[in-house]
């Protein structure tokens, strides 16, 4: 089923939905099950599968000269949302990415998709890799997740890259796309962001999802924002429970987000990992109440590959 049949039909009531990340390339995927499987009881009505490009490495050959080597940590999106679908019986989300595929190569990855009777993507541009310095597409791909927002509109339509097949079949996706109430990283402004988020939503997106966000109040302010913008498709919050001391500084850096100074203060006063963990488990639970409260649609939680956490707010907020 689509996210927004998904939601049309939970009449009025919040969701709980999470996102998981493929394994490290030679680990299986018993451990993605063993994290899944605790969260089943909340009902998730869609569980969404990150996508990873490949990354550069050097190695230095016999010659002493260096080798540039591509290398793919977490392959197996499109294996694992198949099996969760399987296993389950739930939609599986699988992240599409601009990084790294060319149009033909999406085309492909959606032809894969449909086949396997998944009805959601959720379409990003990515970011740039380790080696440059601002996101760079395929030759013959997208700059931009609107791009893609559209070919997979396209298809949709019926619309191939191949004349020759124009109207053979039609596929059936249901879009979502991202967006950031504290502004994505690269845009000068929220306003020039949301322009381009209307955008997306133009060319066929129907739900949003947001970065994670700490301070419930900046979601509030985004969503007024895009609503007064003439934006009416849901836009489900994003949350993560920040869980070890490091995140204080990774967070705000990987993903340009603020923190509240009360959280901030409360990490800095523990002993150790496993109270940043609990600091972490009350805040996000304070932020899920109130979410639910103001009537959200669906609670989206980050579960990094880890569910202990997400479980023990879950279980206080559903
Ligand atoms: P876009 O919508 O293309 O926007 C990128 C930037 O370009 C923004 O600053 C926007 O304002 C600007 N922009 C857009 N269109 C134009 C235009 N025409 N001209 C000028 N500027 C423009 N990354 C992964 O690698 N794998 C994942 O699985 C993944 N999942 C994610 C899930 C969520 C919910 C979120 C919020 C992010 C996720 N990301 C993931 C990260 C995402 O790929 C990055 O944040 C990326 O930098 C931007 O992606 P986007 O789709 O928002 O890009």
């Amino acid at each position: 089923m689509k996210v927004t049949e998904h939601i049309a039909q939970a009449n009025g009531n919040t969701q709980f939905s999470f996102e998981i990340l493929p394994p490290l390339k030679g680990q299986d995927i018993k451990s993605i099950f063993d994290n899944i499987d605790p969260l089943m009881e909340f009902k998730p009505p869609f569980i969404d599968v990150t996508y990873h490009r490949e990354e550069y490495i050097y190695k230095e050959q016999e010659n002493g000269l260096l080798k540039r080597q591509v290398v793919k940590k977490r392959p197996g999106t499109v294996g694992i949302c198949a099996a969760i679908q399987n296993r389950y019986k739930v939609d599986a989300i699988p992240h599409i990415l601009c990084g790294g595929f060319t149009k033909e190569d999406t085309e492909n990855f959606l032809i894969d998709l449909d086949f396997l009777g998944i009805q959601n993507v959720m379409a990003l541009r990515g970011d740039a890799v380790k080696t440059e310095t601002y996101f760079t597409p395929e030759k013959e791909g997208h700059e931009y997740a609107n791009g893609l927002v559209q070919q997979i509109h396209a298809l949709n339509d019926g619309v191939y890259l191949d004349e020759d097949l124009q109207n053979t079949s039609k596929t059936n996706f249901c879009i979502g796309v991202a967006a950031y109430p504290e502004k994505h990283m690269e845009s000068p402004s929220l306003d020039s962001d949301i322009h381009f988020l209307k955008k997306k939503i133009k060319s066929g997106a129907e739900y949003v999802v947001t970065q994670m966000f700490f301070d419930n109040q900046k979601y509030f302010e985004f969503v007024e924002k895009c609503r007064k913008e003439g934006i009416t498709i849901p836009i489900i919050p994003g949350l993560k429970p920040i869980a070890t001391k490091r995140q204080l500084n990774l967070l705000p850096h990987r993903f340009h987000v603020d923190l509240p100074e009360p959280l901030i203060l409360e990490v800095i006063k523990c002993k150790d990992n496993s109270e940043v963990k609990q600091v972490g488990i009350e805040w996000c639970i304070q932020q899920s109440k109130e979410l639910q409260k103001a009537g959200i649609p669906v609670l989206h939680y980050y579960s990094m590959g880890k569910s202990d956490n997400i479980q023990t707010i879950a279980s206080e907020v559903f």
